[in-house]
């Protein structure tokens, strides 16, 4: 129900307006079960639907909106900043933000911060991830070499 909303306001954003063939084709779901969704988001008052009209989102909807891309950009931060292969992020922010806490997520945001403050910090971490992965590399391959 929350990625529909934060898909609804990505599109209201960039276009201007949200039809359900492209929320359909965001979530990768017929534009049945969008229907579906979008009517269910209707009577819950976040939406308000009108087959002819289209689809806008009420206060209470944006408000949570706008909280989730909030999340997405946050969780996207911080991936990007550890060091998360860039092809696999969104993908996995899609999967995780969902189930991320306002306590977790404060956390998160603080330690990005904490980061972007503390250059020489993340420096450091960076060094230290490098080296990680060079001796996992070297332990897998020796692995192999072994009988
Ligand atoms: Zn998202």
């Amino acid at each position: 129900m929350e990625d529909y909303l934060e898909k609804i306001y990505i599109l209201i954003e960039e276009k201007g307006y949200a039809r359900i063939v492209d929320i359909a084709s965001m979530l990768d779901v017929l534009p049945s079960s969008a229907t579906k969704m979008v009517q269910k988001l209707d009577k819950l008052g976040y939406v308000i639907y009108e087959k002819y009209r289209g689809i806008i989102l009420s206060q209470e909807g944006k408000r949570l909106a706008q909280h989730m891309v909030e999340k997405h950009e946050l969780l996207d931060r911080f991936f990007h900043l550890i060091g998360v292969n860039p092809e696999n992020i969104y993908e996995e922010v899609e999967g995780i933000e969902h189930h991320i806490s306002k306590q977790t997520a404060f956390c998160i945001s603080s330690l990005v911060h904490f980061f972007e403050e503390n250059p020489q910090i993340l420096q450091a971490y960076e060094q230290f991830r490098n080296q990680r992965a060079d001796q996992l590399q070297t332990r897998e391959t020796g692995k192999k070499n072994t009988p």
